[in-house]
């Protein structure tokens, strides 16, 4: 290994970040394999159908960073020749306060605004427009490393104040319980207490982008988006060997350079010794966030939700007040279950209606949902449907009539459906300050400290999500130049 460009890459790990990995160094010349320890490749974008012919997400559902993000405008026209499409909503997303009130994010920055009380909307469109109409030059600048030279000071530097602020500041702008609870429900993506700096970065990403791009869904499910990678990589000269768990560097020794889409603990492991010791000891230190319980449901009809723009959105947020929310996820990060956890609730074929199956003369969706529940949290399946289910059911009273099939995961399950997902926790470890700028360390995050091995998983910066930029920044660190060189 340690050839300063190689000719050959092995990529363990094939999920979004290791696809993306591969796909930038198979397009600049080097002879990529990627190995997978589950039998289908695709990491967090796998998908599989239950007997009802109903396709589920097993992880990723919705996609608001994967088009914004500066790799799909470089892979996004290839991705599209080998079949893959996004479709938004009418509603991309609405949090739900109680039965009578809910707001609701549109594509259209008016649009939103329009549907907020008072003077909230024009705060909205004067918050979120003007970094709406650069989201490209946004995420050019933040998903990647925070340490680097800005090409756009001055939309870094507003834009980092922005991200930088505790959540509870960027929502008392607003007046309104409504404007308050939604801009809460999409920082709490962050799985961080919202009192704390830096907790307001993920969701004003997610703002922004969405405001661009929408929260679209894949069109047959999230496992699109990873054949489509596939596709591209075999049509690049790669290849992918499924069924093959890494644990020791020694098997992968054939090619120059080695990127790990793995969590960090399983790169300790995979490299042992060979790591030095100033970033074996940074690795230790590394934490994880706090985690998630899912139930995946195949319901008849769709969520009788007494919200209206909750029957037309692909994702519905639970959770209440902006205050409830702050409290929920600060009881998690604290290591307890709140009472009522913050639930996302996924409706793709609101966005898609491929997505519906007859079955047995009935229509027949599927549901994706999971709350927010402190790391470690044990629960029977059972315990996890009744903690899900009851979220809902609040808000769409009547919806467990319309369950015909469900299957449930606690933390400890959402591991084992990826290894990358620590204890449950979905981001790749936590979203606090430090972690914002030091993933897993301030300076050459990617470098393992053995010579030709680099980390890529969303335990990199800029981390959590679907937005592929671990993958690409590696392939970069690995390849100088195969990435956007920057
Ligand atoms: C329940 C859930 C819901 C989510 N919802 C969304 C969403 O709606 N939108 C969104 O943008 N993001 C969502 N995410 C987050 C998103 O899925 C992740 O951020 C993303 O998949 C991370 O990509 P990755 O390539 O870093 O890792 P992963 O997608 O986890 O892929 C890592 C791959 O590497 C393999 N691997 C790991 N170790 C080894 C080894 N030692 N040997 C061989 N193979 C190995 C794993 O099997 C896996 O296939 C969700 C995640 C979960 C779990």
């Amino acid at each position: 290994m340690s050839k300063s460009t190689p000719s050959t890459a092995t990529v363990v790990g094939s999920g979004p970040n290791g696809l993306a990995a591969a796909l930038v160094l198979a397009r600049a010349g080097v002879e990529v394999t990627v190995v997978e320890a589950e039998a289908t490749a695709g990491g967090g974008l796998r998908s599989s159908t239950d007997d009802h012919g109903v396709r589920h997400d097993h992880c990723a559902t919705t996609f608001p960073l994967a088009q914004a993000s500066p790799f799909f405008r470089e892979f996004g026209s290839a991705l599209a020749g080998h079949g893959l499409e996004f479709a938004t909503a009418p509603v991309d997303a609405v949090h739900v306060l109680d039965a009578t009130r809910s707001a609701s994010l549109l594509t259209s920055v008016a649009d939103t605004a329009a549907g907020l009380p008072g003077k909230d909307g024009r705060l909205w469109h004067a918050s979120f427009g003007p970094l709406a109409d650069r989201a490209d030059q946004v995420t050019d600048e933040f998903l990647r490393p925070i340490l680097h030279l800005p090409r756009h000071p001055l939309l870094f530097a507003g834009f980092g104040v922005q991200a930088g602020l505790p959540a509870s500041w960027s929502w008392r702008r607003f007046r309104s319980p409504e404007a308050r609870a939604l801009l809460a429900g999409i920082m709490a993506h962050a799985f961080t207490p919202l009192h704390l700096p830096g907790s307001s970065a993920a969701g004003t990403m997610l703002t922004v982008a969405g405001h661009a791009h929408g929260w679209p869904v894949a069109v047959g499910g999230s496992q699109s988006v990873a054949d489509a990678m596939l596709a591209e990589l075999t049509a690049l000269g790669g290849s992918v060997v499924t069924g093959e768990r890494i644990t020791d560097l020694s098997q992968v020794t054939d090619a120059d350079a080695v990127l790990l889409d793995t969590s960090v603990e399983d790169a300790a492991r995979i490299l042992g010794d060979r790591v030095p010791d100033r970033i074996a000891r940074t690795w230790r230190r590394f934490r994880r966030g706090p985690a998630v319980a899912k139930v995946d449901y195949t319901v008849e009809g769709g969520i009788p939700w007494s919200s209206p723009d909750a029957r037309r959105a692909a994702t519905v947020h639970l959770g209440g007040t902006a205050d409830r929310v702050a409290a929920a996820e600060k009881d998690c990060w604290q290591g307890r279950l709140p009472r009522r956890p913050f639930t996302l609730v996924g409706q793709p074929w609101l966005a898609d209606p491929s997505r519906t199956v007859t079955h047995g003369g009935r229509q027949l969706n599927p549901v994706w949902a999971y709350a927010h529940v402190p790391a470690g949290w044990t629960g029977t399946a059972q315990e996890t449907f009744d903690l899900v289910t009851s979220q809902i059911e609040d808000a769409a009273p009547g919806f467990r009539d319309h369950v015909v099939d469900w299957s449930a995961s606690d933390p400890a399950g959402v591991q084992a459906t990826g290894r990358n997902n620590t204890g449950g926790d979905i981001s790749g470890g936590a979203n606090d300050l430090v972690q914002l700028l030091a993933r897993p360390r301030l300076l050459r995050p990617y470098d393992t400290g053995v010579p030709g091995v680099y980390l890529c998983s969303s335990s990199t910066a800029p981390g959590g999500g679907v937005h592929f930029m671990c993958g690409m920044k590696a392939a970069d660190r690995c390849c100088p130049g195969a990435g956007d060189g920057r």
